[in-house]
């Protein structure tokens, strides 16, 4: 069962480079280079995970890192970046390492202090390929309305410029504001960037700047178009594809700035059949992007 789902997200990948002309090739190689990290491969790579939140996050992560699993895990409060970090340093290993990122959620905004912020500061001085986030704004949770969100948002984008990192943005409500924000913040645009493949060579001027990812992607086709100058990445869940003008959005993002996510959390599933439940969420998102570009 395993190694026929396997089989099939490799030969659906290479499927997918079909789609490119040829003579766009070598630009998207290089392309590829800049803006995938590390190589991904033959695996599955979930851009989004919470890791620590899922039932025995040790023997969890030592199944998936078994499994050839890539994956970034995320933890967004502070009891959860102490458990990151301790995974990291248990199973991330050069042959294989996982990325992680550390920020404060917008549901605890209204709890940041400056010590929260030292705090998370050096879990990020100690990992330099730890991305910030999830970072971001949600209207479901206090401080949307009165400004809090944004400011512990625009602290957080500052620390990613300050230290190169790529930011991983949470988004329920005004997409636009975020895009606002991330000009209040001072992420660099390329103007030329995202009009069509023969401009991604650009991407080598952007190198050094932290791109913003929109993770969990839910915004339109206009709002896809005024984030790509800023070198924006988006990560897709199932849920993308719910929402009528965020699959119509979707095939305007450029192949190489698409990744896919599972968000998984402490709300996931059957807890007897992780692995197996994270691989079809995921192979049903690659599903989902692969009709909606049909
Ligand atoms: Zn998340």
């Amino acid at each position: 069962m395993m190694c026929s789902k396997n089989l099939g997200w490799r030969t659906n990948r290479l499927k997918l480079g079909f789609f490119i002309p040829k003579n766009k090739q070598i630009i998207l190689n290089f392309a590829y280079f800049f803006v995938f990290y590390e190589s991904k491969g033959d695996i599955m790579f979930d851009f989004h995970i919470h890791l620590a939140r899922l039932p025995q996050p040790k023997q969890l992560t030592q199944q998936l890192c078994n499994e050839n699993y890539d994956f970034i895990a995320v933890a967004c409060e502070p009891w959860e970046w102490d458990e990151v970090a301790q995974l990291k340093k248990e199973f991330s290993t050069e042959v294989k390492p996982f990325k992680a990122a550390y920020g404060i959620h917008p549901m605890i905004a209204w709890q940041a202090n400056e010590e929260m912020f030292a705090n998370l500061r050096n879990y990020l001085q100690e990992d330099k390929h730890a991305m910030v986030g999830e970072a971001g704004i949600d209207k479901r949770y206090p401080g949307y309305e009165d400004g809090t969100q944004d400011q512990i948002f625009l602290a957080q984008a500052g620390l990613a410029l300050e230290l190169k990192r790529d930011l991983q943005i949470h988004c329920v409500g005004d997409y636009m504001r975020l895009l606002r924000l991330l000009n209040e913040a001072g992420f660099p645009q390329d103007k030329a960037q995202g009009q069509d493949a023969e401009h991604l060579h650009v991407l080598s001027r952007l190198q050094e700047a932290p791109r913003p990812i929109f993770h969990r992607f839910g915004g339109d086709t206009n709002f896809v178009k005024k984030a790509l100058p800023f070198g924006a990445l988006f990560s897709l869940h199932e849920d993308s594809f719910r929402k009528k003008s965020t699959a119509a959005a979707i095939p305007h993002i450029p192949q190489e700035r698409v990744f896919f996510e599972t968000d998984a959390d402490e709300s996931f599933l059957d807890p007897d059949e992780l692995v197996e439940g994270l691989e079809n969420r995921l192979e049903s998102v690659r599903l989902a992007y692969a009709k909606c570009r049909e």
